[in-house]
């Protein structure tokens, strides 16, 4: 069964790890991360971009894929279903889908809006026994060819959308969606700390999680990250395996065209990926 985001992170964040929200985008996207999660007896967070959910037909195919996979595949550690950077339209959609926690991305709007908004969903989210993540300064990446430098929230601001009862937060420390460029000058970990002392005991969320060096990420957990998103690894790691299978030309020995076989390289580059990242982040055997 699917649960909401909250207890998962809060048990991160008093034991210092994170747990990493993976992002799906088909059947073998969601097996793979789910069957590793559970060899890793790790708690683990299945994030569905509107895009996504668009591309797999709509959410209630995808909340009818996830739980008919966590009977089928005897999944028992906690998982949660999270729409990433939804609008207030796409949350609500979520809501009555059926997905167990929700992101709310108001970080476009002037901060009075993001509060209004943010707040009619800690009402609606509560009645559901859902979490609700909500965003403030907005997280940098490629948009039409153009990397953006990741913005760095304002503490201040951090504070009143915590308070206003969200479940964690994402808040912009210079991180960037995508892959991070050779200049890139890293966390904001300045930042990060002055959020956290604001919002105390409230998880933290940190996106953009691919090609972020592996001593940034530890540092950013101890300073109060509690869930941290990864995607374009993922879809990275999919694409190599799957290019390397048809260079060998392997599609062409045998029944190497079935789409079972096909798409098995990639399914298991996804696999090493989403391990490797529980191991970094701790969250290994904490399910
Ligand atoms: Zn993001």
């Amino acid at each position: 069964m699917l649960v909401s985001a909250t207890e998962m992170l809060k048990k991160a964040k008093a034991g210092h790890y994170a747990v990493g929200q993976f992002n799906i985008n088909n059947l073998e996207w969601t097996k793979a991360i789910l069957q590793t999660a559970q060899e890793c007896n790790s708690p683990v967070i299945l994030g569905v971009s509107e895009g996504a959910g668009k591309y797999m037909t709509g959410y209630k195919t995808v909340v009818g894929m996830v739980n008919g996979m966590l009977e089928e595949l005897n999944i028992t550690v906690p998982v949660a279903l999270h729409l990433d950077h939804g609008s207030y339209e796409g949350c609500l959609k979520c809501v009555e889908a059926g997905f167990s926690s929700i992101m709310f991305d108001g970080s476009h709007y002037p901060i009075e809006e993001n509060v209004a908004k943010t707040k009619e969903l800690v009402k609606i989210v509560a009645e559901h026994g859902m979490s609700l993540e909500a965003e403030v300064g907005s997280i940098g990446g490629e948009e039409d060819g153009v990397i953006g430098a990741g913005e760095c929230a304002d503490p201040k601001e951090c504070k009143m959308i915590a308070d206003l009862g969200v479940d964690f937060l994402a808040a912009g420390i210079g991180n960037i969606h995508g892959k991070y460029p050779a200049n890139w000058k890293g966390l904001s970990f300045e930042t990060l700390a002055a959020v956290q002392e604001l919002t105390g005991e409230l998880p933290l969320v940190l996106h953009g999680g691919t090609g972020i060096p592996a001593d940034q990420i530890k540092k950013a957990i101890d300073l109060g990250v509690s869930k941290i998103n990864v995607n374009t690894e993922c879809q990275l790691a999919f694409a190599d395996a799957t290019r390397k299978y048809i260079e060998a030309g392997k599609d062409l020995e045998g029944k190497g065209f079935d789409p079972r076989k096909l798409l098995a390289p990639g399914a298991e580059a996804i696999k090493a990926t989403v391990k490797e990242k529980m191991e970094l982040f701790g969250s290994v055997n904490k399910a």
